[in-house]
């Protein structure tokens, strides 16, 4: 099963990816995720894409389509794979049809997660992330039990150079204008199926699952 999560920044993607990984067994893959752990590790990669990354633009499309087509060349991904991140504009979506052509691979679900951009604001704003395993808290909705530390790894939490509220409304300008294009365009081919991301967790996960099983 091939699937792509597509929806604003903030949405949930991440946490409802990590969901359908483990329930399907196949790889997550992140690309701001991969490109977090360039930036964390100092590596060439990283330090080039450092200063477009926190400040809520887009990485250049011919080095994400590279990152992906190694990404997915990999042998865990052999049996499927959830896109989380990626495609980010229209060309990265015609480059991943390109990509999935060579491999004899097409995308058997797209999952758009939909919220409202209130709601997005309100959402990054609060987010907290733990820097050692990247679980994402909400200190509204979702906080940690002890002030600021994350429940498993008990290390502080930290907010994301992007989530900073200058860079969150720049993120949110930037999937208006080029990532609403790639909803549109799954749309037109009859693969984008819609999940309303404001639902509580469960009863999303529960939909996912029926989506993705073609119960629905
Ligand atoms: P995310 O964690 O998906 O919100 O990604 C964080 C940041 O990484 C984005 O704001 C972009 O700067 C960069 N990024 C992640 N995925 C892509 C992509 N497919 N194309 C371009 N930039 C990306």
């Amino acid at each position: 099963m091939n699937i792509i999560f597509v929806g604003p920044p903030g949405a949930g993607k991440g946490t409802q990816a990590q969901i359908v990984s483990k329930t399907f067994k196949i790889p997550h893959i992140s690309t701001g995720d991969m490109l977090r752990a360039e930036m964390d590790s100092g590596s060439k990669l990283g330090n080039q894409v450092k200063d477009i990354v926190t400040s809520g633009k887009l990485v250049d499309d011919n080095l994400m389509n590279q990152i992906v087509r190694e990404r997915l060349s990999k042998p865990d991904a052999i049996s499927g794979f959830i896109l989380d991140g990626f495609p980010r504009t229209l060309n990265q979506a015609k480059s991943l049809d390109e990509i999935l052509k060579s491999m004899r691979k097409k995308i058997d679900r797209v999952i758009y997660v939909d919220v409202p951009e209130k709601i997005i604001i309100e959402r990054l704003s609060a987010r907290r992330t733990c820097p050692k395993c990247g679980r994402n808290y909400n200190m509204i909705t979702d906080p940690p039990k002890a002030d600021e530390m994350c429940d498993d790894c008990h290390v502080h939490l930290i907010t994301r150079e992007d989530d900073k509220p200058e860079t969150v409304k720049k993120r949110y300008e930037v999937y208006l204008e080029l990532t609403a294009p790639v909803i549109e365009y799954y749309k037109q081919k009859g693969t984008l199926f819609a999940i309303d991301g404001t639902m509580k967790m469960k009863d999303i996960e529960k939909h996912l699952i029926e989506m993705i099983e073609g119960r629905k």
